[in-house]
């Protein structure tokens, strides 16, 4: 990145550290030429790869696309749904890798959506499971109401780590 000051190319790191959002990295640069300090924000690119084999960015938007169907009629925000896609966003890049499975997004989605909304996530999960029979439901459930009774809030058992 050019120095904004006087564009010359070439700059050192002179201190850099993880944003807030805990995804971008934010860099204190200083320019080799006229010495002037100035900041960049790194964000690693993120890609997801379809089962159809395409290659797409990763998309906040699309999680909550995907998401939203699945909360049609549910007390659950906007504000809400973009929480989650920051989490699920999170929750993928410490894979570490550049790009990810589809189905891993998928995943990634269920545990904050399970918090978030259980009838949202029962709705998402059978379409993300493939639920086929009452039995499959009744798995689901148990496993929700299982979590319930066995952990204090705050610290949920994962349930989609099976
Ligand atoms: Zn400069």
């Amino acid at each position: 990145m050019n120095c904004p000051y006087c564009r010359n190319a070439d700059s050192r790191v002179v201190d850099s550290r993880v944003a807030d959002d805990g995804v971008s990295i934010r860099r204190r640069r200083q320019c080799t030429a006229c010495s002037r300090r100035f900041t960049t924000t790194e964000t690693a690119s993120l890609s997801v790869l379809k089962q159809s084999g395409a290659v797409e960015p990763f998309s906040r938007n699309k999680v909550i696309n995907g998401v939203r169907k699945a909360c049609q009629g549910r007390p659950v925000t906007d504000h809400d749904l973009a929480i989650l896609a920051q989490e699920v966003e999170e929750a993928v890049r410490t894979s570490g890798a550049a790009e990810i499975p589809a189905h891993q997004v998928g995943l990634a989605i269920l545990e904050p959506l399970s918090r978030l909304d259980e009838v949202a996530y029962l709705r998402f999960a059978s379409v993300y499971h493939n639920f086929q029979s009452l039995t499959d439901f009744e798995n689901a459930i148990g496993r929700l109401r299982d979590r319930r009774s066995n952990t204090p809030q705050g610290n949920q058992r994962p349930l989609t780590a099976e």
